[in-house]
């Protein structure tokens, strides 16, 4: 049966909410965004026309700290999409013990149709519509899909502008993911696939499997995908099948990642590079490997491609990429997962380390975030195995479960008000 993104969501939580025997209103609150703000904005083209844009911001929840998540430039972004995405992001910082809520949110607009001046002007309308809904200490935002490090740092700029001189400095931590140049952290842009890398070594280190000449497919070849490749290649995994959304390559003997990296990072896609063979999507999906590395886009791996799969892992670079259905044939052929909100949870925890070195006027070097980062994967990697071999659960449950554990003692100390 077909689930859309935010049914998936929404019944992960009540599966799990019944393993930690979550009070029904609790459940019930976490079922639902405290707040969702929809902005129409103008923009003005290139050419001189006028263009009106829509713009969403969903704060799931803020019990354990400030709203956090990121900003998505995609033109199928939807307001029930961004919820379960935003609900996500409540679920990862619960996880990884880090002091922030959950939020989401995005542009609809297909960020490759327009020019950089437009989008400059894009996210600043965006960030001005959305006015005091974001702030350093109430909701901060952060690079997603068809979003990076230039957009964050307009996002900054046009905060920091609204505010008067003897504060504008304070305001630095209203967005991570920036360039360094502008407040951002050593270490930052990298973090989400590093992160992934850290679970398959994790996840080869507890099977006893040596990680060397492994193989390796990956779906998606921006930040999360292209930075996983890498963190990968290093751990001697051949990368053999990529994909984007200008089509599907395979490489059986290996990609010269390196190369693969600076041709994305030169040219912002796939298309072009010719040392392997085109394939279609559906081929890329029977590739035989060992390891499968989701970071595009939700909803991906279906029943179908669930059968297709020959791979012994899924780590979740993106977020939401399997359905239901498609979880029950992983399960049934014994495919090990390691869900999204631990997977590619290295971006926000070096977001918060962001967060907290703008507070602090400090700067890491990036050897203290990397490590600190690894402690973190490591630490949230191992509870969510322990969980869901002492329950009998699934890892995505598992890690769902120890999340809203945090939260209901958050809810139990806290009460509701009045
Ligand atoms: P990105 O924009 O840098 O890259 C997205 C990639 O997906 C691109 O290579 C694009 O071509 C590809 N893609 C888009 N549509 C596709 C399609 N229909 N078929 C195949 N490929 C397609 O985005 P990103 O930041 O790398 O995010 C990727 C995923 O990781 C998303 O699910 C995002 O929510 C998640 N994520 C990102 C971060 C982060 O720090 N950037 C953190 C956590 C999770």
């Amino acid at each position: 049966m077909a689930h859309s993104f935010l049914e998936t969501v929404q019944k992960h939580l009540q599966i799990a909410a019944d393993v930690v025997q979550l009070p029904r209103h609790v459940a019930d609150i976490l079922a639902h965004p405290k707040n969702e703000i929809i902005v129409n904005f103008p923009v003005r083209m290139d050419d001189g026309s006028m263009r009106i844009f829509t713009g969403y911001r969903i704060q799931h929840n803020n019990i354990r700290g400030p709203y956090k998540g990121g900003i998505r430039y995609h033109q199928d972004v939807n307001l029930d999409d961004v919820k379960a995405l935003a609900a996500l992001m409540t679920w990862k910082c619960s996880l990884m013990d880090i002091p922030f809520g959950g939020a989401k949110g995005g542009v609809k607009v297909n960020p490759h149709l327009h020019s950089k001046d437009e989008l400059m002007r894009i996210t600043r309308r965006f960030t001005h519509a959305l006015g005091s809904n974001i702030g350093p200490d109430y909701d901060i935002p952060a690079p997603d899909v068809g979003t990076n490090a230039q957009v964050m740092v307009w996002m900054m700029d046009t905060y920091m502008n609204r505010s008067d001189d003897l504060t504008k400095n304070a305001q630095r931590g209203i967005v991570t993911g920036k360039t360094i140049n502008a407040g951002g952290s050593q270490g930052r842009e990298q973090a989400t696939g590093q992160g992934v890398a850290f679970c398959v070594r994790e996840w080869a280190r507890m099977k006893g499997i040596v990680l060397s000449g492994k193989r390796a497919i990956i779906q998606g070849f921006g930040n999360v995908g292209s930075y996983a490749a890498k963190f990968l290649d290093q751990l001697g995994v051949r990368v053999v099948a990529v994909g984007d959304h200008t089509g599907y390559l395979r490489n059986e003997r290996g990609f010269d990642v390196a190369k693969l990296f600076n041709h994305a990072r030169q040219f912002g896609s796939l298309a072009g590079f010719q040392e392997g063979d085109p394939i279609s999507r559906d081929e890329f999906f029977q590739t035989k490997a060992d390891i499968f590395i989701p970071a595009a886009l939700e909803n991906q791996i279906t029943s179908k491609e669930a059968e297709w799969l020959e791979v012994q892992c899924v780590v979740e670079g993106a977020n939401g990429p399997t359905s239901p259905d498609g979880d029950t044939v992983l399960t049934a052929k014994k495919i090990d997962v390691i869900p999204d909100i631990l997977a590619n949870a290295g971006g926000v925890t070096v977001s918060y380390f962001e967060w907290i070195q703008n507070k602090r006027s400090e700067f890491w070097d990036l050897e203290e975030v990397e490590q600190k980062l690894e402690k973190k994967m490591v630490k949230a990697y191992a509870k969510v195995m322990e969980y869901s071999k002492r329950k009998g659960i699934s890892n995505r449950i598992a890690a769902y479960a120890i999340a809203l554990e945090n939260l209901k003692v958050a809810y139990e100390e806290r009460g509701i008000f009045p």
